[in-house]
């Protein structure tokens, strides 16, 4: 049942106490959260970062939070959007609940107060938890943000990250803040860049070289929808954001929306529900070559339905209307409206806007410019079988089993093994699953795994040294205790 907003809320007085709660629950489980990892200073003098973070989204946080946990806090966190609008759930997002079920969630590290359940009923009550299906959008945003207040994770915002280096054993990050440039030093990197992390939300060449650019969005960036009140919109794409986009076009007073998709049918059956189970999430990398391809592929053929909420209030508004088998053939301008040709006939629009899905593209990803073309792919590393190709996957990097990039060529150069892809580039080495809500419990200990492996095998040859200076006395005694109990016959002094 959906959540009535219209209902009071709690006191958000109440969520303060609940971060002092989870803090005290984080602070009493907090064995081994010492910190281990040795200082090491960039060419320009400042003490590089252990683990530089692109992205403060839902994973960049809770990935920030892991560390610490395991005595990592030399952590830097940038994100391009402003704070409290980083990822797409306040953006382009548009659906008036998540996709994932409310039991599937897992930023909490097993303890209740650090739960969105527990945030849910802290602040609407436990009676509305238990009527709950999934949780709404902004909810979510709001329970990310008080999560982030939580750890007091410290997101650089507005800070695009435009260039990932070499730097003889750290990686030098270059980013932008207001224009003006900026150059950090890190030990490892770890791209947490959603699903824009692959490449570009791009619309089709044969729609943008045919309009004008006022006549055209893509759906999964902000459209400002009231210059279009009135106005005959034509959607392209049957995933979730072509339903929430049609949905939000008519709320906001759109004469009329045809939502046209290539396909016959729309899909019906869900297959993130298949594989959302403890034994893939937790070991799909161990999967063979042959069948992690084929899970990729699988999702890429087959898609997943749009959102139950988004459809069934799509199809009861009044202009909206469904054309299944009528991919857009040819786009074109005539008399000042947009003719569009599907083997259907002939439809005309004032605008249109492709939910198309992202392009996977990774020399359009800024970040990826010095690197793209060093990275072992999976072009490079699996033939598929016949029949089985897919030449956007091929694209995406074959990574090691804690989110490392390889070098393409086994000689090649080494330091790009110092970035972590915990993002769209990682579909098919670590599954589908991997940043998304249900995934994070899962897939998190792979990549933390990964972190820590590298900066201990960093730093292992100044080990023994430590161990042998190391000084701090379990058994504080005076330094001439075992003169004087020799002075004293042994007897207890
Ligand atoms: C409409 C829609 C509905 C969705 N519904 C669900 C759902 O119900 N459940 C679910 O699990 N998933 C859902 N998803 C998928 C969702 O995107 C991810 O689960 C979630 O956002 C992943 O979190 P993330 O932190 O990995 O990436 P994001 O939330 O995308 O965050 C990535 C961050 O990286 C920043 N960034 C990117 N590039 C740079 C750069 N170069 N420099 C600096 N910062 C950068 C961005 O600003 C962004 O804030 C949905 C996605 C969409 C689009």
């Amino acid at each position: 049942m959906p959540l009535d907003h219209s209902a009071p809320r709690r006191q958000e007085p109440a969520l303060d106490r609940l971060a002092e709660a989870a803090r005290a629950d984080i602070a009493a489980l907090a064995y081994p959260d010492k910190v281990w990892v040795k200082p090491v200073s960039g060419p320009d003098g400042t003490v590089a970062a252990d683990v530089l973070i692109v992205g403060g989204g839902q994973s960049g946080l809770v990935i920030a939070a892991a560390l610490r946990r395991e005595g990592i806090a030399n952590v830097v966190v940038l994100d391009q959007a402003p704070a409290g609008a980083e990822g797409p759930w306040v953006t382009f997002a548009r659906m008036p609940e998540l996709r994932t079920p409310k039991i599937t969630v897992g930023m909490d590290f097993g303890i209740p107060n650090l739960g969105v359940r527990r945030w849910f009923e802290t602040r609407y009550g436990a009676d509305a938890w238990t009527s709950l299906v999934r949780l709404p959008r902004t909810d979510w945003m709001d329970y990310l943000n008080w999560y982030r207040a939580v750890w007091a994770i410290d997101v650089e915002n507005g800070t695009v990250v435009s260039d990932i280096a070499d730097a003889v054993g750290l990686l030098q990050v270059t980013s932008s803040q207001d224009g003006v440039e900026r150059t950090r030093y890190a030990k490892l990197v770890v791209l947490a860049t959603g699903s824009d992390g692959a490449g570009a939300w791009r619309v089709p060449q044969f729609i943008s070289a045919a309009l004008p650019r006022d006549r055209y969005d893509h759906s999964n960036q902000p459209i400002d929808f009231t210059r279009l009140k009135g106005k005959a919109i034509g959607i392209l794409g049957h995933g979730a954001s072509a339903f929430d986009t049609a949905v939000a076009a008519l709320e906001a007073g759109v004469a009329s929306v045809d939502l046209c998709f290539r396909r016959a049918r729309l899909p019906r059956v869900n297959p993130h529900r298949y594989i959302e189970n403890a034994g893939i999430m937790t070991h799909h990398p161990l999967l063979d070559d042959a069948v992690r391809w084929r899970i990729a592929r699988h999702f890429r053929i087959n898609d997943q339905p749009p959102a139950w909420a988004s459809f069934e209030r799509a199809i009861v508004m009044p202009g909206f209307r469904l054309h299944a088998a009528a991919p857009w053939l040819e786009v074109g301008m005539e008399d000042e409206r947009i003719r569009v040709t599907t083997p259907r006939g002939v439809l005309t629009f004032d605008h249109v806007i492709p939910a198309t899905g992202q392009v996977i593209d990774l020399a359009a990803r800024p970040e990826l410019k010095s690197m793209h073309s060093l990275v072992a792919r999976w072009q490079d590393r699996f033939t598929p079988p016949p029949g089985e190709a897919d030449a956007g996957l091929a694209q995406l990097p074959y990574l090691g089993d804690g989110y490392e990039m390889l070098p393409r060529d086994p000689d090649g150069p080494g330091w790009v093994t110092r970035v972590h892809a915990f993002n769209a580039l990682s579909t098919v080495s670590q599954g589908p699953h991997s940043t998304s809500i249900s995934g994070h419990r899962h897939a998190l200990p792979r990549l933390v795994r990964g972190v820590t492996r590298r900066l201990l095998l960093d730093q292992q040859h100044e080990l023994i040294a430590g161990l042998e200076a190391y000084a701090d006395q379990d058994l504080p005694l005076p330094d001439d205790f075992e003169a004087a109990l020799a002075l004293n016959d042994g007897r207890h002094l």
